[in-house]
């Protein structure tokens, strides 16, 4: 049956869930809150159960002609110890990673919705009314009523009240400072590289290809930081901070040198919301908005499109909203759930000043690693596979073989 729906946010999850539900021969209407959303913003990994998403839409080939294939997460002391090194190839030799800019990821998107142009920027939603049919913003205008309303506002979402259920909701106290770099001299152009000093400082480089329209290839640079003292970083300004960034890393100094300003580097929070209930009425919550976690296991982006296909889905399989949204959410729930819990119980021991948690971490983490079924978990969860304690999320063989191609066209055509 074709809907009138409304799409709140147009990130990562409200972009494909235009995509795919515009494709469903649904109206499909968009409100975000920038005045000209556009390609911009950090790097992300893209897990291979994203990518399967991208696939089943037709875009795997897109996203590899921008992306830098990722082969290896690898973490490691400033004395050189591993902390963590995780291949994988462990889980498939044909399956890796691909390091994507934000940029490029919303471009492929954008350029596959046919309604792109008619994006309503600059309109925030700030209210829900009359079973979440109807949409109040800002400045007061209501819009719909509509059949079905998809809230895609991210993590500091301000409709999940409205809508879920919400068990628990809290920010992080750390974050993270992040910008884009030129890769050109950087050896490492297959991994995610981290550098540690206990949990209170980490350096992260991650290869994310390029994005349309330009030719450089880039790394994604994250240096970690309690949100408190954002401000305090601001005024000391870059060179106080890039003699700690270089004590820990000093391989790196040859990327840093186009960093002068604090302004060049962005900002990020992140928050841990847990919902009993991710619809009401006529609205749903996908994305961040349903469940943001910290980034510390690389899988948001990836549960957007999990989410948004899995929405489509189910809405193309049932006639009634009501239990198409109750099939999406019991379909997604179990394989949300084991990110959170161990996104929760990663992050203190990779950003806090709980030096013992740390130095745990240092010593226990590659052994266990090491130890088979561990180490199976460990990948699969890594490569946003896992479901659940023991279940598995499946990836199509003729995925894996897409995937496979494409990265040897990569390795071939040089990049
Ligand atoms: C430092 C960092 C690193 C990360 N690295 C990774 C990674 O490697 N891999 C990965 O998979 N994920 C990563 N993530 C997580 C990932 O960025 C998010 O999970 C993902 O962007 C969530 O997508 P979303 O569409 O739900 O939300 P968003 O991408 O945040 O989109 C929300 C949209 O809604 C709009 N909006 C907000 N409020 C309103 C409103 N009231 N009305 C209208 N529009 C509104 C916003 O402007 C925005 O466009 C990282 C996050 C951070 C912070």
């Amino acid at each position: 049956m074709k809907r009138r729906i409304a799409i709140i946010g147009y990130g990562s999850a409200g972009q494909c869930a235009a995509v795919l539900l515009e494709r469903d021969g649904h109206h499909v209407e968009v409100f975000e809150r920038v005045p000209a959303p556009g390609p911009v913003g950090a790097g992300f990994l893209l897990q291979p159960s994203g990518l399967q998403v991208l696939w089943r839409m037709g875009l795997l080939e897109a996203v590899l002609a921008h992306g830098a294939p990722v082969e290896r997460l690898y973490g490691e002391t400033a004395a050189g110890r591993a902390v963590m090194d995780m291949r994988y190839a462990g889980l498939d030799p044909r399956l890796v990673g691909v390091g994507l800019q934000r940029g490029a990821l919303f471009s492929i998107l954008a350029g596959a919705f046919a309604g792109h142009g008619q994006v309503r920027g600059g309109t925030a939603i700030a209210a829900l009314e009359d079973e979440g049919r109807v949409l109040v913003d800002g400045a007061g205008r209501r819009h719909g009523p509509y059949d079905l309303v998809v809230v895609a506002d991210g993590a500091d979402s301000l409709l999940r009240g409205q809508v879920g259920r919400v068990r628990r909701d809290r920010p992080y106290p750390w974050g993270a400072l992040w910008c884009l770099l030129p890769a050109a001299g950087w050896p490492h152009l297959r991994e995610l590289r981290q550098r540690y000093a206990a949990a209170r400082r980490m350096v992260g480089l991650l290869p994310v290809g390029t994005r349309p329209g330009e030719e450089v290839a880039r790394l994604g640079f994250f240096w970690s930081l309690p949100i408190a003292q954002f401000d305090r970083w601001h005024a000391d300004g870059v060179d106080a901070w890039k003699s700690s960034v270089l004590d820990l890393w000093p391989e790196v100094e040859p990327l840093l040198s186009g960093l002068c300003e604090p302004a060049q580097l962005a900002r990020a929070g992140y928050r841990d919301s847990v919902l009993a209930r991710w619809h009401r009425g006529r609205a749903v919550l996908v994305g961040d908005a349903a469940h943001a976690m910290s980034p510390q296991l690389g899988q948001g982006v990836n549960m957007a499109l999990l989410d948004a296909m899995a929405l489509a889905d189910a809405l193309r399989t049932r006639g009634d909203v009501h239990d198409a949204l109750a099939a999406f959410e019991r379909g997604r729930r179990r394989h949300v759930a084991i990110y959170q819990l161990w996104s929760r119980w990663l992050t203190p021991m990779f950003q806090s000043e709980l030096d013992m948690v740390a130095r745990l971490r240092d010593l226990g983490l590659g052994p266990v690693g090491r130890l088979p079924l561990a180490r199976m978990h460990m990948l699969r969860v890594l490569g946003g596979t896992q479901q659940g304690l023991f279940g598995r999320l499946a990836l199509d063989e003729a995925f894996v073989e897409a995937l496979a191609r494409g990265t040897a066209r990569q390795v071939q055509g040089g990049q």
